[in-house]
């Protein structure tokens, strides 16, 4: 076994995957994350008196390297699955979008736009090869299979709620990836949908990861923001200002702006390719309600004026007894951080999120909100331009003993834990072909044998 030094820059999946894969190779692993708790995302909070996600997350059937993760660390049995529905808010009305009967009775359509939507999906589903689509515009190629009226008035205010304005610059493997991992909860085309979430919420999930890791000897180092990582004489030097950490090699998991900022001994070239994508935040209003707010765990809007991206009811997926009794409700704005949608003050996404609530569930009133709060987070997803995917940078930077392995490498894929962990283990693998990058590993094996 080698006695190789990693230190893991960032506890979010990213991160505490790649420490439990270099742990169980024999690295001795550091974990350093600005939070005092590990998770990023899917860190869990106080609400009301619950303990849950801040972030609502799902995990759906086809998220193998997910339940492979849970199994590893003894969950396997505490991952639920339970049939949900789907709404559909479109122009001021409420319309289930679960079923193929959904579909063909969704008035809003003619039979051929329905017919046309269907195939859509199943060709985002089974058709061509993604990289392809890659290089065509979200516009487009809706337009092909769904047609113009179905993008004005489906597919358009869709993306407007996920991307905003810049939606039209998006490329056609975004919203095929977006209509895959949808369908990856259903059981085949239209039919049912089932999602799953391990009982505890991944606030059980972090805690068996990092008790895991331990007993694999990786270390935390929490509540300590890496200022700088830089090399000197072929160490690599982590300073968290104030004091320092040295190792043979670090990985770097966080956002790729981020890492630019803390690493300025990559190259100007480097510099450039990483932070040329503008990435989205998202912020978030949790809603703890005395009401109960219907059976959709997803109500998808499609609705110019509503002022959020969608609504999430985790208590029509999670046992109520979990959650207090109450339900449970998500109210996302994923936005540049820099524009107004993200910068508004909690009181009044809270208070625009009570508004929007009232208008699609008539019978609520703020008198049942039992407690409220925002999350937010600057950094979730990269832009999906046209061509992106095609332009990712290796993962192993030019200092060579420094590696940049996150989430902007998934290629075709939504941003989701499963994904995720995919990605940093088809990074980890590409390291690990380079003998640069195992070069001191092997060296360090020997003297340490
Ligand atoms: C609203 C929302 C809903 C989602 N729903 C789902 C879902 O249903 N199912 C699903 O599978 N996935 C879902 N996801 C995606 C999932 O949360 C992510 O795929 C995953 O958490 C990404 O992990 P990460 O480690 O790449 O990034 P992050 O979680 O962002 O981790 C980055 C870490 O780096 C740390 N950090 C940043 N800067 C520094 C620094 N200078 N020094 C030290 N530490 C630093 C941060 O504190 C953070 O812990 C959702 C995400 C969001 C935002």
């Amino acid at each position: 076994m080698s006695a190789h030094s990693t230190v893991v820059v960032g506890g979010g999946i990213a991160g505490l995957y790649t420490a439990l894969r270099l742990a169980k190779q024999g690295d001795r692993v550091t974990v350093v994350d600005a939070e005092p708790s590990v998770g990023g995302l899917t860190r869990p909070w106080e609400i009301g008196g619950i303990t849950w996600d801040r972030f609502y997350h799902v995990v759906l059937g086809s998220d193998y390297e997910t339940r492979n993760l849970l199994a590893e660390i003894g969950l396997a049995d505490r991952l639920q699955f339970k049939a949900v529905k789907t709404n559909f808010y479109h122009e001021g009305r409420l319309y289930p979008f679960s079923s193929m009967l959904d579909l063909f009775t969704f008035p809003e359509l003619s039979i051929l736009g329905k017919l046309r939507l269907a195939a859509t999906v199943l060709h985002a589903r089974y058709g061509g090869n993604d990289a392809a689509y890659e290089w065509e515009g979200v516009l487009e190629y809706l337009t092909r299979w769904s047609g113009a009226g179905t993008v004005d008035r489906i597919w358009r205010p869709l993306l407007r709620a996920k991307l905003g304005d810049h939606h039209a610059m998006a490329s056609a493997a975004f919203i095929r990836a977006t209509i895959k991992r949808l369908q990856g909860a259903r059981r085949g085309g239209f039919r049912e949908e089932r999602y799953g979430y391990v009982s505890g919420g991944y606030a059980a999930v972090l805690t068996a990861l990092e008790r895991h890791l331990r007993g694999l000897g990786v270390e935390f180092v929490l509540g300590h923001r890496v200022k700088q990582v830089f090399l000197n004489d072929d160490r690599v030097i982590v300073a968290l200002g104030g004091a320092e950490l040295t190792a043979d090699r670090a990985v770097l998991t966080l956002a790729s702006p981020l890492c630019v900022a803390i690493c300025p001994q990559l190259t100007p070239k480097e510099q450039r390719v990483l932070t040329q994508d503008r990435y989205f935040g998202v912020a978030c209003t949790s809603l703890l309600v005395n009401r109960r707010l219907g059976n959709a765990y997803v109500t998808n809007v499609a609705d110019g004026g509503f002022p959020f991206t969608g609504i999430i009811n985790m208590s029509a997926l999670v046992d109520r007894a979990e959650l207090g009794g109450y339900d449970l409700v998500y109210l996302p704005k994923y936005a540049p951080a820099d524009e107004k949608a993200f910068m508004q003050s909690d009181e009044v996404l809270i208070a625009r999120s009570i508004e929007s609530l009232r208008r699609v569930f008539p019978a609520f009133s703020s008198s049942d909100v039992v407690a409220a709060k925002v999350a937010r987070a600057s950094h979730v997803f990269p832009f999906p331009r046209i061509g992106r995917a095609a332009s990712l940078p290796p993962a192993m930077t030019s200092l060579r003993r420094i590696a940049v392995v996150n989430s902007a490498r998934l290629r075709y894929a939504t941003l989701n834990v499963s994904d995720t962990i995919g990605v940093v283990d088809e990074a980890l693998d590409e390291l690990e072909q380079n003998p640069v990058w195992r070069s001191r590993h092997e060296a360090r094996g020997r003297a340490f044998a």
